[in-house]
């Protein structure tokens, strides 16, 4: 299945197969200075970007960076170096509707003053570091 989404401007569009559509929500420390809260991200697959002259990489760590538009800001994208691999923010697609959240990841990163509802699964740091075959100590 194929979905399409955009930032707040228009000037960046995206095409991707395969969506996650069982998506995860972030709460590490990166993410919600990034996106000032959580960030809601799916997994995709043969991303394609239409516009891409008006958007920016900010290389965020050794593995990953993450992409925004540079004339509205939106959050569009985190890109795994070693895979290759997209993950695109939920709020940017144009049908939203289908999207379930299923994992919370650093979910002992999360301020008090807010809780997502629902029985999913909720990863601490050691937990989603584990997941994702990661040493433990924390250098991730
Ligand atoms: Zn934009
Ligand atoms: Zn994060």
């Amino acid at each position: 299945m194929e979905k399409t989404g955009q930032c707040l401007c228009g000037a960046v569009t995206f095409t991707a197969h395969n969506v996650e559509m069982h998506h995860h929500a972030c709460h590490c420390g990166m993410c919600r200075r990034w996106a000032g809260g959580p960030v809601f991200a799916a997994a995709a697959e043969r991303v394609t970007f239409a516009g891409l002259d008006h958007a920016a990489r900010y290389e965020s760590s050794e593995w990953a960076s993450r992409g925004f538009c540079r004339i509205c800001g939106s959050h569009l994208f985190y890109h795994l170096k070693p895979t290759d691999s997209y993950m695109l923010s939920v709020g940017a697609f144009d049908d939203g509707a289908d999207f379930q959240l299923a994992r919370e990841i650093f979910v002992d990163h999360k301020p008090p003053g807010y809780a997502l509802a629902g029985s999913h699964v909720r990863l601490t740091e050691k937990e989603t570091l584990a997941s994702f075959g990661f040493p433990e100590d924390g250098s991730a």
